[in-house]
């Protein structure tokens, strides 16, 4: 068996492999380049035509719709017009969409810059009905089953695929573009259970590392609100499969958590299409998204969805007006399509804002929108328009990609005798093969346009048996269903899973399991929930119902499974993170530690106690028993759980007593003061619950009365200024009227919040700059608090930055500051350390005009 490469090896884009074997010849994906490599969208497609009594082809297997792989094959298909292609059905129907919108996309250059078309419609329908559907981890037999092809769940995007190639010479594994971790759309990759001779796998993200994915939907969420709240629109040009999905779903989520203010969500372009390709497809899907359709019919557009498509020019035109609102439309680099004409309307105003999600190639609009927003604005040419930029601009990484760690633990679990690095550029590549080389591995190919690489059947690796029959497997009957599923159970214990075709062999060994048999199987299984479950997250797996699997096995009579015996803990060793985490757990089963964090290179456990001064004495036993028996050592975050503490000084108070404030934290000195309205703090319970409160919390209790700035610390607690009553609810605002409110009512102010947000849709939060700004608006925020029937808080943390520039302005010039000024946030003040005090005399003025301007002191320190 041998692997020639015919594009898309050392670079993203015009993916396309041929496989020989035994007189038989593949090949695997058939892409463009997005980006044409002097001149050239097309593969290497002359090297299928090189020895001139071998130019014939048995067939084309795909991995996934995207263009770098599919966008090449009408081309194909013109030379090889009998030629079957294979895919999962999903990737079908993308590859369908795309191929339409490719013709489309290439008569308008064709029109207006007399660019020749790569091949005319005719051709692309040529390749659309030469398309036959596979199903996922079922093998499908190939030139008279002398090879055999099977299609594993890759993430990446909806019906991705890695493809094994098995014939009697040897097995090669192409993953495709790979996503190991679950996202929004579709579950994580299946790595198949098996050791293939070679592994073709992608090599994108070699030598980088992905940012958090949570984290950057955190960020990309955040961003949307201020945009929305500030009353601009935010647009996201999106690549049509796959990102646009995401970002549509992760924004719908936000807004009907109430996370963001409400504005709407259009649709547009080629995305439209790819989102009921995706709801057509619930099995494949992630059990929340299967929910989502279940619920809704379509998960994206619908009466309950906040998505809406826009079909005509003319809604496009009045969309682009609206503000706020978010877009999410194709293309993702602006090089056309409705995201360049919406960029073209959002470019000049100041509240609006463009979010790049993915990839942008050197010469794309959206690298030059990227780069003029780090130059600092300027003109540049968007679509037919010149157009000023002055929107805000940033990069969110929502990949679906592997990184090196991911593809080296790929590989780690398929063992392969050797790895072909593909679909990367050089330095990518060679940085993922120093990490696969160091993780054992022999031989890692970096191959270029025409490069060989010979794949050598090793002993004892996987027997493939070319197969034998043609007869279609029987299927059980509802009688004798029963009794499979026994069977099944009494060989393979309780938690196996099967594809409908590993079903099939069990049943009828000797026939073929078909699409029809596997059909008929799905459905008699499907109606007998009680005896058989499907798999939570591959919809395309299913085992014997557990609850069913007890009852069809006696383990008094010795039929059925044993027991797994618990697996022995071998002594001195390292438990892994998992384990020496449900270790924590086991000996220390308290609310009050409320996260346990590891730091996996000095293997140290780090727990977060609500209190975490008193932890260690008072959980002395119980960290010695996990430090002994996990190998971890435990550490402890530092920082007092805030709102426990309050709690806790709250329950400490004796009977009797009352309070006329807030508890107020003093962290800085350890200690919480409550103001007394009733009780004697001189009193002995008084002085119990003292004693009480700093044994449990390491922090001082103490009792004041009088008056002070207690309420609005509590605020700045996060204290509402007003709880609106039943009717001031009655009276409540629609959000957006409200934000609208409040803005007007701070317009003629000193000072405006910087953000107003809905929170969990219960309050709205109020961002000043700093947070202290906020309380000398008290009495406005409890008249507008009533008037538009929502309940206000303060955003407690200051903006640290903000903070800390100001106080570099105030500083004298010529006095030389040491490090970056910091914010002491419990003392109220910056604290900036110069290398010395010239002059005592400015020290009040300037730390008073601090807190004119912020609310914070300032605070010279050498
Ligand atoms: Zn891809």
């Amino acid at each position: 068996m041998r692997v020639t490469f015919l594009g898309g090896a050392d670079e993203v884009g015009a993916s396309c492999a041929l496989v020989e074997t035994g007189g038989r010849r593949i090949l695997v994906d058939c892409g463009i380049r997005m980006t044409p490599r002097d001149g050239d969208r097309l593969p290497w497609l002359g090297g299928l035509q090189q020895d001139d009594d071998n130019k014939h082809l048995d067939a084309v297997l795909v991995t996934h719709a995207h263009t770098d792989h599919t966008g090449a094959l009408p081309v194909l298909a013109q030379s090889y017009p009998r030629v079957p292609i294979y895919m999962t059905s999903a990737s079908m129907d993308l590859t369908q969409i795309l191929l339409m919108d490719a013709l489309k996309i290439m008569q308008y250059a064709q029109e207006r810059e007399g660019e020749v078309p790569l091949y005319p419609k005719a051709a692309a329908e040529l390749a659309i009905g030469l398309c036959c559907p596979v199903p996922f981890a079922q093998p499908v037999s190939l030139c008279d089953g002398e090879l055999r092809a099977t299609w594993y769940p890759a993430g990446h995007i909806l019906g991705a695929g890695s493809v094994l190639l098995e014939s009697s010479e040897g097995s090669v594994l192409f993953t495709g573009d790979v996503s190991v971790t679950d996202q929004i759309t579709v579950p994580g990759m299946m790595v198949p259970r098996t050791k293939p001779d070679l592994v073709v796998i992608e090599s994108t993200y070699g030598g980088r590392l992905h940012a958090s994915r949570t984290a950057e939907e955190k960020r990309l969420v955040a961003q949307t609100g201020e945009v929305l709240a500030r009353g601009g629109s935010i647009l996201f040009p999106a690549f049509a499969i796959g990102r646009a999905q995401e970002v549509i779903l992760i924004l719908s989520r936000a807004l009907e958590r109430g996370q963001l203010p409400a504005a709407p969500i259009y649709v547009d372009g080629m995305v439209q299409a790819v989102c009921y390709a995706y709801s057509n497809h619930t099995d494949l899907l992630t059990p929340w998204l299967r929910k989502r359709c279940d619920k809704l019919g379509n998960p994206f557009f619908g009466d309950d969805t906040p998505a809406q498509p826009i079909r005509t020019p003319k809604l496009r035109r009045e969309a682009a007006k609206r503000r706020p609102a978010i877009y999410v439309a194709s293309s993702g680099m602006l090089t056309g399509g409705p995201s360049q004409f919406y960029a073209g309307h959002l470019a000049e105003d100041p509240r609006s804002f463009i979010a790049i999600t993915g990839y942008q190639d050197e010469e794309s609009p959206g690298r030059a929108v990227q780069q003029l927003a780090r130059d600092g604005g300027g003109k540049l040419r968007i679509g037919a328009r010149m157009v000023e930029l002055r929107c805000g601009v940033g990069t969110y990484s929502l990949s679906a990609h592997a990184d090196t760690a991911q593809v080296v633990g790929v590989v780690g679990a398929l063992k392969p005798q050797a790895v072909a690095l593909v679909h990367g550029d050089k330095g990518a590549r060679e940085s993922m093969r120093d990490a696969i080389l160091q993780g054992g591995i022999d031989t890692v190919h970096l191959p270029g346009i025409g490069t060989v690489v010979d794949v050598k059947r090793r002993g004892g690796g996987s027997r493939f048996q070319p197969a034998t029959t043609t007869r279609d497997a029987r299927t059980p009957t509802a009688d004798q269903l029963t009794d499979f599923a026994r069977a099944l159970v009494t060989a393979d214990g309780f938690n196996r899973f099967y594809t409908l075709q590993d079903m099939l062999r069990r049943f009828d060994p000797d026939g073929l399991p078909s699409p029809d048999a596997t059909a008929a199987l799905r459905e008699q299984i499907l109606d007998h929930p009680r005896l058989f479950q499907r798999h939570r997250t591959r919809a395309f797996l299913y085992r014997v119902h557990p609850k069913a699997a007890a009852l069809l096995t006696d383990p008094t009579t010795g039929v059925g499974p044993k027991p797994t015996p618990p697996r022995k803990k071998k002594k001195g060793r390292r438990a892994d993170q998992t384990n020496a985490q449900k270790i924590t757990r086991k000996h220390l089963d308290t609310p009050e530690l409320y996260k346990i964090g590891c730091r996996v290179p000095t293997a140290e456990l780090i727990l977060y106690f609500h209190f975490p001064h008193t932890a260690r004495e008072r959980f002395t036993d119980a960290i010695e028993a996990i430090e002994a028996e996990s190998g971890w050592t435990v550490t402890f975050n530092p920082t007092v759980h805030q709102a426990a503490l309050a709690q806790r000084a709250l329950d400490a108070l004796p009977d009797g007593f009352a309070l006329s404030r807030n508890p107020g934290l003093h962290l800085s000195d350890k200690r919480v003061s409550l103001h007394l309205a009733e009780g004697d703090p001189d009193s002995e319970p008084a002085r119990q619950a003292q004693a009480a409160f700093l044994a449990a919390t390491g922090f001082e209790l103490t009792f004041e009365g009088g008056e002070g700035p207690a309420i609005e610390t509590s605020l700045l607690q996060g204290a509402p200024v007003h709880k609106p009553t039943h009717e001031d609810k009655l009276k409540r605002l629609e959000i957006n009227r409200a934000r609208e409110a409040i803005m007007r009512a701070f317009a003629k102010l000193p000072h405006q919040p910087i953000k107003v947000s809905l929170k969990g849709n219960t309050f709205i939060q109020l961002t000043f700059i700093p947070p202290q700004v906020g309380l000398r608006y008290q009495d406005t925020l409890n008249r507008l608090s009533r008037k538009i029937g929502w309940e206000l808080r303060l955003r407690r943390t200051p903006n640290q930055h903000l903070l800390q520039e100001i106080a570099r302005e105030l500083t004298p010039d010529g006095w030389t500051i040491l490090g970056h000024p910091s914010t002491v946030r419990e003392e109220l003040h910056v604290r900036v350390k110069v290398a010395a005090i010239p002059d005592l005399e400015p020290l009040e003025r300037l730390d008073a005009e601090m807190k004119e301007r912020t609310g914070y002191g300032l605070v010279f320190v050498t």
